[in-house]
């Protein structure tokens, strides 16, 4: 069973990693994908993203990061994926996330799987991460430590 995990990841927090993780044991494989979305200036670029993905999933040899335009069903259908993965923080994402889910359904015919955060990283969201990089705070525990220097660095 393979999976596509289709996001913004501007950019991957410890709430991702930890879904990707996750699902890593789950699935045979685990495709993240970081769709470009042309009318969003983001953080970072997406082979920014797609790198920094890589770097804190390296020890997985189930998962992998691409980047990607257009509809995400269409990304899927090019990986061979069988669903899309897509995390739950609360009641507000599963609200959004179920709506996505019957579109792609509609649209597409390729179901969705939803995981539930781990509760320690339920109120991490790219946007708090952004923020904080904004303002220079300290990004413990909000984004893997393997990619906290690169963001530190990035913010300068
Ligand atoms: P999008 O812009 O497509 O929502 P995001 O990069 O914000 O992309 O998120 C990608 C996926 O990861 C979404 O399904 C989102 O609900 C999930 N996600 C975001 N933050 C967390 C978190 N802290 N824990 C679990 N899942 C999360």
């Amino acid at each position: 069973m393979i999976c596509l995990f289709p996001g913004s990841f501007d950019p991957p927090t410890m709430g991702h990693i930890d879904l990707v993780r996750r699902a890593a044991k789950l699935f045979d494989r685990v495709i993240v994908a970081v769709m470009i979305n042309p009318d969003k200036k983001p953080l970072f670029t997406a082979e920014e993203r797609v790198a920094l993905i890589r770097r804190c999933t390296a020890d997985l040899p189930n998962v992998e990061a691409r980047s990607g335009m257009g509809l995400t069903l269409d990304m899927a259908r090019e990986a061979g994926a069988d669903v899309l993965l897509r995390g739950l923080r609360g009641e507000g994402d599963a609200v959004f996330e179920s709506q996505l889910a019957a579109a792609n359904r509609h649209v597409g015919g390729i179901d969705t799987v939803a995981m539930f955060t781990s509760p320690e990283y339920s109120y991490i969201s790219s946007t708090i991460v952004r923020d904080v990089i904004r303002h220079g705070g300290d990004l413990k525990g909000l984004v893997p430590p393997e990619i906290e220097a690169a963001l530190a660095e990035k913010a300068k």
